[in-house]
């Protein structure tokens, strides 16, 4: 049985989860840094139904994953919520994948950028140890020799 545990989530109390964890200097213009109580909404997009903002000093367009790893991503806030959850308890990227309904690279490629953002952070403590990247390693190439 698949859970639909992204939507039981509060799409508002991810988005707040988000600004506060991603934007802790405070959720803004990336160009001019004015807050976002300075822009107008803009649009809101179609797949992660995020809301666009436009500055109204300098007109720049941004989001909420605008300038975080998540940019470009198309991911909803509980997306991005359940998957640096599962990043952070080192669930495997196959069940990630399946449960968060994001394909596996895009995954892997998160999972990537969150942790290279963490040890740049905490150099003293990577988020996953070895095994789990070994296993992984191992995964990979026994699927290459199917
Ligand atoms: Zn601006």
């Amino acid at each position: 049985m698949e859970f639909p545990i992204t939507d039981l989530l509060d799409k508002e109390n991810c988005t707040q989860w988000i600004i506060e964890h991603f934007h802790p200097n405070g959720f803004g213009c990336p160009v001019c840094q004015v807050g976002v109580d300075q822009a107008r909404k803009f649009r809101t997009t179609k797949r992660s139904q995020l809301t666009v903002y436009r500055c109204q000093q300098c007109q720049a367009a941004y989001n909420l994953y605008t300038g975080t790893v998540f940019q470009q991503h198309h991911l909803t806030p509980m997306q991005v919520l359940l998957l640096v959850r599962g990043v952070l308890k080192g669930e495997p990227a196959t069940i990630l994948s399946a449960e968060l309904g994001i394909n596996y690279p895009t995954v892997l490629r998160l999972r990537h950028d969150l942790q290279a953002n963490a040890e740049q952070l905490q150099p003293e403590t990577p988020l996953l140890d070895d095994e789990t990247e070994t296993d992984e390693m191992f995964q990979n190439a026994g699927e290459k020799r199917v």
